[in-house]
């Protein structure tokens, strides 16, 4: 029997814990702000924009997005995010990546800027890189998704030693982190990309696949084993052909209504991480 996960119900029980938090904290820390800054007028980032401030809203989080045209320009970018770095009233930023294509060499270097203390979403090169070396407290939102449904799966990170492990995608927000963070727990990792063919050899003999490429329906019912788990990353659709996949495994994440909510939920608890130090 498969077990099709609910992301949406796992991320109501997260947001409660969330809130429980957040409610403890003193007052001034409960009123500082988490920014999110989105460039151009991508559809999905859009959505998750909104969904990011719903949820914080529910929680009590002072959430404000910030959303900006396409046509602004590499300063305008840097004067605001030093800007919300002075400003003693926001505790976490972030931006919605990837920014528009112009910005595609000069993104990391505007990223950076972002102060040590306010990365919530560890998009900075100096917390990727604890991240990478083991040294950060936390995860990208999004890893921290699939390691809270990993263990939901009954694969937490207890659990990982010798277990082989596919994430395919080796971007620097989700499957580098990931893998990263698997190898540290024991697990047998492989990494695929864009040039693993064919990625059948790899995903049939693994027991955990991760999927974070954005390419619809690039995991197939012929590429996957009875009993592995199935963690589909991908948005707005899946990577994953859902139907087809869906009786031949044990574990599986739908898309929507899987690891997005996680992730949601995931953010808002990184930021407490981050603002509780200030308290
Ligand atoms: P990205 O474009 O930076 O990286 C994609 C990766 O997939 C690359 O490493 C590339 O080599 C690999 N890839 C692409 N096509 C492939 C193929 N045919 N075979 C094997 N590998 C292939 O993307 P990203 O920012 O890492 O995001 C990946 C996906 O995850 C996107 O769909 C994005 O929307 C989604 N995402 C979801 C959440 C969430 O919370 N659900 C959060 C972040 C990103």
């Amino acid at each position: 029997m498969v077990t099709v996960f609910s992301g949406k119900d796992f991320a109501k029980k997260l947001e409660q814990k969330v809130a429980q938090d957040f409610s403890v904290l003193p007052l001034e820390v409960k009123k500082l702000a988490l920014v999110d800054i989105l460039v151009g007028n991508d559809r999905a980032a859009q959505i998750y924009l909104d969904l990011k401030g719903l949820a914080a809203r529910r929680v009590g989080i002072n959430f404000w997005p910030v959303r900006l045209p396409g046509t602004v320009g590499k300063n305008d970018l840097l004067s605001l995010v030093e800007e919300l770095n002075r400003n003693q009233g926001v505790g976490g930023i972030m931006f919605q990546l990837s920014l528009p294509k112009k910005f595609k060499a000069v993104q990391q270097g505007i990223v950076d800027k972002i102060a040590f203390g306010k990365d919530v979403d560890c998009l900075t090169s100096r917390r990727l890189a604890q991240v990478m070396l083991g040294k950060s407290s936390f995860l990208p939102a999004t890893a921290e998704a699939v390691m809270a449904i990993l263990e939901q799966a009954g694969a937490g990170k207890n659990r990982l030693l010798r277990k082989k492990v596919v994430v395919i995608g080796r971007s620097d927000i989700v499957g580098r982190p990931l893998a990263a963070f698997l190898k540290k727990h024991g697990a047998l990792v492989t990494v695929c990309h864009r040039q693993t063919k064919p990625l059948s050899d790899y995903t049939q003999s693994a027991e955990i696949i991760i999927s974070a490429t954005g390419q619809p329906n690039l995991i197939r019912g012929g590429m996957v084993s009875s009993g592995q788990i199935i963690i589909d990353v991908g948005s707005p659709e899946g990577d994953v052909d859902f139907l087809e996949v869906k009786d031949r495994v044990s574990f599986i994440t739908p898309v929507p209504g899987g690891v997005g909510p996680v992730t949601v939920a995931c953010l808002l608890a990184n930021f407490i991480r981050l603002v509780k130090r200030l308290g």
